[in-house]
C-alpha cells in the first residue's frame, strides 16, 4: 500500500485526495491546519458570531473541466448556476456599463462581446479585432516565450491601442489574474485568454449556496469513504529532507510522519514558511522568493438563512 500524505485541504488538496482515493493500493491522508476545509475556496468562520462566511464571490468559467468533473465525481455537479453567456457591469472614469457576451458559439462570442463593448469607440474596436486575431492564432510555443514578457510590452508589441489596453485588457489583468498589466505574466495572460476562445469557455457559473458548503463536505464524505482520511487542525510545521530527499513532515502536534509521497498544495508563499532554510537555497525551492500576495478588495453581500 502507497501511504500519499497531502498537506492542504483547500481546492487543490482536496480534488487530488479524491482522485488518488479511487486508486485501491494508495492510502490518503489530507492534513488541514483549520477546522474547516475549502481554503480561499471556502468559508472563514466569523470570529463573533461564529458563522461560516464565504470568502468571495468566485466566479466559475465552464472551461474549468478537472473542477467539473471534481465536483461531478462527489455529487456537487449541481451546486454551480451556470449563466448562459457572461454579464458584468464595468465602471470606467465615472460610468457603469453592462458588458454581454451573447449566445454565440466560441471564438465568436468574444467578436460580438468587442464589437458591441460599450466603452470602445469604433476605431479601438477595429484595434482590438486586430489584437483578438493575433492572440487567437498563438500557439502553446509561442506562448511559452512569453513568461518574461509583461502583459504591457505584449499588447504595445501587437499594437493594441492605449485606449484598448486601459478599457479592457487592464481590467481583464486586474480581475482575473490580480496582476496590473505593467507585472503580470503575457504567458499567463495568454493562456486565460485562448481558454476563453475555446470551444467551452463561454458561460460563467456561480455557487448557489456558500462557496464552503458547495463541495467540501462532499469532498471530505467521498474520501473517507473510498477508505481516506481527513484530519483537521493539523498543521505541517516543517517538511524534513535528507540532502535534497523529501524524507517526512513534522506537524504542529509534535508527531512526525514518513508517508511515501508527499503532495504539497499550500501556496508559494507558505511553502517557503515549512521549508528548512537551506532548502531555499537550492535551484529547485529558490524562485519561492519571487511569490508575493497581492491585496484583494471583495465586496459582496451575503443572506443567510439561520
Ligand atoms: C478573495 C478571492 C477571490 C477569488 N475569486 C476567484 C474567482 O472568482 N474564480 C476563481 O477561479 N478563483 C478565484 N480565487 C482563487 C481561488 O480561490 C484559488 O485559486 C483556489 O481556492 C486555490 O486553492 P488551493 O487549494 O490551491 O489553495 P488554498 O485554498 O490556499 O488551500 C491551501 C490549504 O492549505 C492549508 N494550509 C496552509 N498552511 C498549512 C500547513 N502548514 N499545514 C496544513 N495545511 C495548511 C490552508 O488552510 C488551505 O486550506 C479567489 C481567491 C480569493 C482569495
Amino acid at each position: 500500500m502507497e501511504e500519499v500524505v497531502i498537506v492542504g485541504g483547500g481546492l487543490a488538496g482536496l480534488s487530488a485526495a479524491v482522485d488518488l482515493v479511487e486508486d485501491e493500493d494508495t492510502n490518503v491522508t489530507v492534513l488541514e491546519k483549520n477546522g474547516h476545509l475549502g481554503g480561499r475556496a471556502g468559508n472563514k468562520i466569523d470570529p463573533v458570531e461564529e458563522d461560516p462566511v464565504p470568502i468571495a464571490p468566485h466566479i466559475y468559467v465552464s472551461f474549468y473541466d478537472e473542477l467539473k468533473s471534481f465536483f461531478s465525481k462527489i455529487g456537487s455537479e449541481d451546486a454551480i448556476y451556470w449563466e448562459d453567456g457572461q454579464i458584468c457591469d464595468v465602471y470606467y472614469e465615472g460610468e457603469f456599463s453592462t458588458v454581454k457576451t451573447g449566445h454565440l458559439k466560441p471564438p465568436w462570442y468574444l467578436a460580438s462581446l468587442f464589437a458591441n463593448y460599450p466603452l470602445f469607440s469604433t476605431r479601438e474596436m477595429l484595434n482590438n479585432f486586430k489584437v483578438g486575431s493575433k492572440l487567437y492564432l498563438l500557439d502553446e510555443d509561442d506562448i511559452e516565450d512569453l513568461d518574461d514578457t509583461t502583459v504591457e510590452e505584449f499588447l504595445n508589441d501587437l499594437g493594441a491601442s492605449k485606449g484598448v489596453i486601459d478599457k479592457f485588457y487592464r481590467l481583464i489583468c486586474l480581475a482575473l489574474l490580480n496582476a496590473p498589466v505593467e507585472k503580470c505574466s503575457a504567458a499567463e495572460f495568454c493562456r486565460l485568454m485562448k481558454n476563453f476562445m475555446k470551444t467551452d469557455g463561454r458561460d460563467w457559473g456561480y455557487a448557489k449556496g456558500g462557496l464552503g458548503d458547495v463541495y467540501t463536505e462532499n469532498a471530505r464524505e467521498f474520501i473517507e469513504e473510498h477508505g481516506g482520511e481527513v484530519r483537521m487542525k493539523t498543521a505541517v510545521e516543517e517538511i524534513k529532507f535528507e540532502s535534497e530527499e523529501v524524507t517526512g513532515l513534522e506537524l504542529e502536534t509534535g508527531e512526525y510522519v514518513e508517508p511515501d509521497q508527499i503532495i504539497s498544495t499550500v501556496p508559494p508563499t507558505v511553502l517557503r514558511d515549512i521549508l528548512p532554510e537551506e532548502q531555499m537555497e537550492t535551484e529547485f525551492f529558490s524562485h519561492l522568493e519571487n511569490f508575493h500576495g497581492v491585496p484583494y478588495y471583495s465586496a459582496f453581500a451575503c443572506l443567510m438563512v439561520r
